[in-house]
């Protein structure tokens, strides 16, 4: 095997194979270096007892590189979408999944309240904040109001970031939200004012799960992307890095002008000599929330609620034993066998980190709880989990000044890129966008 690459990928999640596939086509000789027995990363689709089950992400939703990428790798005919059914969202209040679309019932449910019509109307009128960072919580109530941040942005935080809006940084995590104050002096007015050309974002699946997006990157990779071979040093050298990586208990040393890591930011640390002990415990302290992801599959005839959505996300104040649920197979119906229905719910988050070490009682709370809310009249005849201890990283306060003590590592060792959702931001849509090399 050539001992010098051009470029040397570490982690073979979506953030690594993208940056590796990014390089190859540019012609550059490229190593990817996978330290599990499988590609993907936290992107995993397993089938049992015939449904097909997302243990990590359950869809994508699209941007521009995306988009891109689907139609390089040639896998356009495999996209699975139903843009009515996933654009239809609902959100928990009072023990029920209330549609958000404009309609009568929304309005005579007591949902929407004065104040929050009042708060949309007036938000035009209102100065731009001044602080140089703010937490999602702090903005939406000095933009909007305290009711829509419980009931709307709450849930939003939790079912995306699985965090707490008043530690999460608007700036790191709602970029976009933060560049519309900042552009536009309103969110109003930024709606108004957007790119009606823009690229439309949709979500989606493929045939064969989420895993075919990750295993066809693997494949145009073929040798240059291996398994079982954990990174385990990565030092500066002359005119380039020198990475030592064990592959079933063989030490091998190989030496490259690039790097891109996409490790974890605690992973990278424990492997780099050129991140010094004070950054070091600052990373490892970045926070991530669990997730416990919960299969149910239940008789189609068995289930009350009307399913036409994507699922339906709780605000923390309906004080539940669960996040959120997804209606999988009435977004992508091939994932049940016939006469049935899947659904994930989502269990944990930051302010539930005791989900680790009660699985069994929190899948319990959480199906109970679910099958009043879903009116559901039968036990469940298909179930499973999946437990995430460190899901998703929290873009906390402070967050943005770390990450510029990470910029300034990439700027003292050139070649070298640090990469990763904790860098990128955690949508796949932003690994992809972030590793893609033009
Ligand atoms: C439960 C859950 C649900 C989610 N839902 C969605 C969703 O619906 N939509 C969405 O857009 N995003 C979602 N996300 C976020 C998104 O899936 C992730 O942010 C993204 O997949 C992370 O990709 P990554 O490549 O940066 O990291 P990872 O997927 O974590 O990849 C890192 C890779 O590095 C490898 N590695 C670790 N140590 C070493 C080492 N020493 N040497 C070599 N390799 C090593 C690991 O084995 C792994 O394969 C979800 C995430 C989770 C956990």
């Amino acid at each position: 095997m050539n001992k010098t690459f051009d470029t040397i990928v570490f982690g073979g999640g979506i953030s690594g194979l993208v940056a590796a596939f990014s390089q190859q086509k540019q012609g550059k000789t490229v190593l990817l270096l996978e330290g599990s027995n499988r590609f993907g990363g936290v992107i995993r689709t397993v089938t049992k007892e015939g449904y097909r089950l997302e243990q990590g992400p359950n869809s994508i939703l699209t941007n521009v590189e995306l988009h891109n990428l689907i139609k390089e790798l040639g896998i356009e005919d495999k996209i699975r979408k139903n843009e009515a059914i996933a654009s239809t969202r609902y959100l928990l209040f009072k023990n029920t999944p209330l549609k958000m679309k404009p309609s009568w019932a929304l309005l005579t449910s007591g949902f929407m309240k004065f104040g929050m019509a009042w708060a949309f109307l007036t938000e035009r009128f209102k100065k731009k904040g001044t602080l140089e960072e703010e937490s999602i919580a702090g903005f939406i109530r000095r933009r909007l109001n305290g009711d829509i941040l419980n009931r709307m942005i709450n849930p939003l935080v939790t079912g995306v970031y699985a965090g707490d809006p008043e530690k999460l940084s608007l700036r790191s995590t709602f970029k976009k939200l933060y560049a519309m104050e900042q552009d536009y002096g309103s969110l109003v007015k930024a709606m108004f004012n957007r790119d009606k050309n823009a690229h439309k974002r949709e979500a989606m699946s493929f045939e064969g799960g989420l895993a075919t997006l990750t295993n066809t990157l693997a494949e145009k990779l073929g040798d240059n992307a291996l398994l079982n071979s954990s990174v385990t040093a990565i030092e500066s050298i002359k005119k380039g890095f020198e990475i030592t990586y064990n592959q079933e208990g063989i030490e091998t040393v190989v030496k490259s002008k690039e790097v891109v890591s996409t490790l974890a930011p605690a992973t990278l640390s424990s492997i780099s000599e050129m991140i010094d002990k004070t950054l070091r415990q600052e990373l490892e302290a970045i926070e991530y929330a669990p997730m416990l992801l919960v299969y149910l599959g239940y008789p189609k005839a068995s289930i009350g609620q009307t399913l036409n959505g994507f699922g339906y996300l709780i605000p923390q104040q309906e004080k539940q034993p669960y996040l959120g649920g997804i209606w999988t197979s009435t977004i992508f119906p091939e994932v049940a066998p016939e006469g049935m229905e899947l659904f994930t719910l989502f269990v944990g988050g930051v302010n539930n980190k005791g989900v680790i070490s009660s699985i069994e009682e929190s899948i319990e709370k959480a199906k109970l709880a679910f099958e009043k809310h879903m009116q559901i009249s039968s036990n469940p005849t298909f179930q499973s989990h999946y437990l995430h201890a460190r899901a998703i990283p929290q873009f906390n306060l402070g967050y943005y000044k770390l990450m510029e003590k990470v910029d300034a590592i990439e700027n003292q060792h050139k070649g070298l890129k640090i990469s990763g959702n904790w860098r990128s931001g955690v949508a796949i849509g932003d690994c992809v966008a972030g590793n893609i090399n033009e």
